[in-house]
């Protein structure tokens, strides 16, 4: 029930967006933050359950991908089990592999063969049986160095920084902020990030990645417990494909069933309460807080479009009638403007004369 109604809000939401009301309102969205390799990709992957996002060594996401997610029920996916379409355009990719060519060519296009980062985003709807009713947004990493023989300038950091800065800063914003389980939590940049817009941790979800790849000895739980850095919206550790399985050709499904089965057989992880561990329970927790998130805001959100409203319609008062539908009163008008724009001329050009004469 609770989904079905996710589902109408998330709807109202994205068609405010599709008549470019974002320009003038800020919308509920849900933006992944994160660290260059920090894995915010591969997250995003094990939400939609599917693989279809460039992937490979360096930074990858050159333009904010903006992703909405359209669960499919049984019975609404007839022939097709998903599909995809960009915005814009009118082809539905059936194949995932050519949506990831599709986000490769876009980001050429805009932002250059070279490595160069670009906000403009790109704009991508998923229908899926598999896949949540969500809107995300997954932004450039934050980039330390520039890479070598690239188009990235000395600013990368300072680029980058901003450009997710301008993502999150905006309070209906809810921050994925991820970092990953072999690095220092105190030195993560999504969360140093999301404490700078959010300090009191109102929408900012935690995504701990790489719990599989911690040194020996040690593990996450102080992390997704909250000791170290606490977070009220608390953590969520997920173990992702690595760079091997992705080479080896695993699907993101199986890779899921393995996090299950990671967890649950894990000597210290099985032993916490579930909701703090896998990709699934990760994103029970989106659904939840974003529905909140949606529900507190609308009201704000209704009483901004209805001043905005009045006040368009002010300056449509201020404009005057329209041009009239009868073709005679058309021609009359038309007469009346030439006239008065003659008459301007012509006063304009007398102007001129006199103060020459003087
Ligand atoms: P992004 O730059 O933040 O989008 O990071 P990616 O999602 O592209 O991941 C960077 C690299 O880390 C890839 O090679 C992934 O396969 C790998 N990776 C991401 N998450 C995990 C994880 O949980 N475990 C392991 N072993 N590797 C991961
Ligand atoms: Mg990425």
């Amino acid at each position: 029930q609770m989904y079905q109604n996710l589902r109408r809000l998330i709807n109202v939401v994205d068609e405010l967006r599709d008549v470019g009301l974002q320009q003038y309102i800020n919308l509920p969205r849900i933006c992944v933050v994160g660290t260059q390799s920090s894995g915010k990709s591969s997250v995003l992957e094990s939400i939609v359950g599917m693989d279809f996002l460039p992937r490979g060594e360096g930074i990858c996401t050159r333009r904010p991908l903006e992703l909405r997610l359209v669960h499919l029920s049984e019975s609404e996916h007839k022939l097709e089990e998903a599909w995809a379409l960009f915005e814009g355009t009118q082809k539905k990719y059936t194949h995932f592999e050519q949506v990831r060519g599709e986000i490769e060519r876009l980001t050429d296009e805009v932002a250059g063969k070279n490595k160069g980062i670009v906000d403009e985003p790109i704009v991508l709807t998923v229908y899926a049986t598999q896949c949540p009713d969500l809107t995300l947004i997954d932004l450039p990493g934050i980039t330390r160095v520039p890479m070598k023989g690239s188009d990235q300038t000395d600013d990368i950091e300072k680029l980058t920084r901003e450009m997710a800065l301008r993502y999150v800063r905006d309070p209906r914003t809810i921050i994925l902020a991820v970092m990953a389980a072999n690095a220092d939590l105190s030195t993560s940049d999504a969360l140093q990030l999301a404490r700078k817009v959010d300090p009191k941790g109102l929408r900012t979800i935690g995504v701990i990645t790489k719990i599989d790849l911690m040194d020996r000895g040690t593990d996450a739980t102080k992390m997704l417990l909250g000791e170290d850095v606490p977070l009220r919206l608390g953590y969520t550790g997920v173990k992702n494909r690595s760079q091997a399985d992705i080479k080896g050709g695993k699907k993101v499904r199986e890779a899921l069933e393995e996090e299950k089965t990671f967890f649950q057989n894990h000597p210290t992880y099985r032993a916490l309460p579930p909701h703090y561990l896998g990709s699934r329970s990760l994103v029970d927790k989106l659904t939840k807080v974003l529905f909140r998130h949606i529900r507190n805001f609308l009201p704000e959100i209704k009483r901004e479009i209805n001043n905005k409203a009045r006040s368009v319609s002010m300056r449509l008062d201020e404009l005057g009638e329209g041009v009239p539908v009868d073709v005679a009163e058309r021609v009359q008008l038309m007469w009346t403007m030439i006239t008065d724009y003659c008459e301007i001329f012509k006063n304009t050009i007398r102007g001129k004369f006199d103060r020459k004469l003087q």
